[in-house]
């Protein structure tokens, strides 16, 4: 059930709730033959732009004290988070590439060598496998990319809901495609931003499922999803960047890009994909064109 907070109007689900239940990846049982997943950040939801620019590129500015190369350094942050083939990239390796190159161009980062180490190895980036190993090592740059993340964590969350909101033409493109398939939401994020983000704006109502964080990662949820009964060609995965695409590819599932600037176009374009995705006309030269499309704007 969901919960209005009193002060921001905010849906918020109890912890008991039942649409979190309802919507789990164990509860959920197939209904149709066809199935779509939907990412959240930066495919159904605007919200990358904003965690990037007024957080995350901010912050690390803050943290490592950078102000002097401030712009340039918030270019490139944008480049690699958002604009290139590295678009979605974890946050830890986002903030890995960046160390390095402002480590080589313009101000000695102490102690990178030991993050950089920890990025390479650790199979699970988390703050709670980094601050083990600030445990164990004390390492200085360990410290402040655990600052950094956790400073990140809590101003994304206190950005206002209305920061954070669907692409135009999202919702008409999800609401045609409930009609006839099931909905998963399969996001790495963590579900409490996609139960309140998708609750506040009435989306969850079209949605089966919610694969989020917690659940493992994109390849992983999708296959899980496959095992309940869809074949691979009746799979359609709307996704923003290479990871999702290669996720999907890994499930031999088929990919609907939403290309990164110009999301609403993509999600215009939706209703033929969609008509060839039940016809089964989806493979061939339409999709090859929208892969090649999609691939060409983030390189
Ligand atoms: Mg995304």
């Amino acid at each position: 059930m969901i919960r209005y907070g009193a002060a921001d109007g905010i849906p918020r689900y109890e912890s008991e709730g039942t649409k979190v239940t309802q919507k789990s990846l164990s509860g959920f049982c197939k209904a149709r033959d066809w199935l779509v997943c939907i990412d959240s950040d930066g495919t159904a939801m605007d919200t990358m732009t904003v965690k990037h620019q007024k957080v995350l590129g901010p912050c690390l500015i803050e943290e490592w004290n950078l102000e002097q190369w401030r712009e340039e350094i918030l270019a490139r942050w944008d480049e690699i988070n958002m604009y290139t083939s590295t678009r979605g990239i974890h946050r830890f390796q986002g903030l890995r590439r960046a160390l390095k190159e402002i480590h080589e161009k313009y101000v000695p980062i102490e102690g990178i060598y030991c993050f950089d180490n920890w990025c390479e190895t650790e199979s699970t980036l988390s703050n709670a496998t980094l601050k083990a190993e600030l445990e164990r090592s004390g390492n200085v740059c360990l410290k402040k990319a655990l600052h950094w993340a956790s400073m990140v964590n809590e101003r994304v969350e206190s950005l206002k809901i209305e920061e954070k909101q669907p692409f135009e033409g999202f919702r008409e493109a999800l609401e045609r495609a409930a009609g006839q398939a099931d909905i998963a939401v399969v996001s790495s994020a963590n579900p409490e931003a996609v139960f309140t983000e998708w609750g506040y704006y009435r989306l969850l109502d079209h949605v089966d499922v919610v694969c989020a964080q917690d659940c493992g990662s994109k390849e992983y949820c999708i296959g899980q999803l496959k095992n309940k009964g869809y074949e691979s060609t009746h799979i359609l995965v709307c996704g923003d960047a290479l990871g999702d695409l290669d996720a999907t590819e890994k499930n031999q599932a088929l990919f609907y890009p939403v290309c990164q600037g110009r999301e609403k176009e993509s999600w215009g374009e939706f209703e033929e994909g969609f008509q060839r995705f039940l016809a089964g006309t989806y493979e061939g030269g339409y999709y090859e064109e929208k892969k090649e499309r999609f691939k060409k704007n983030l390189s």
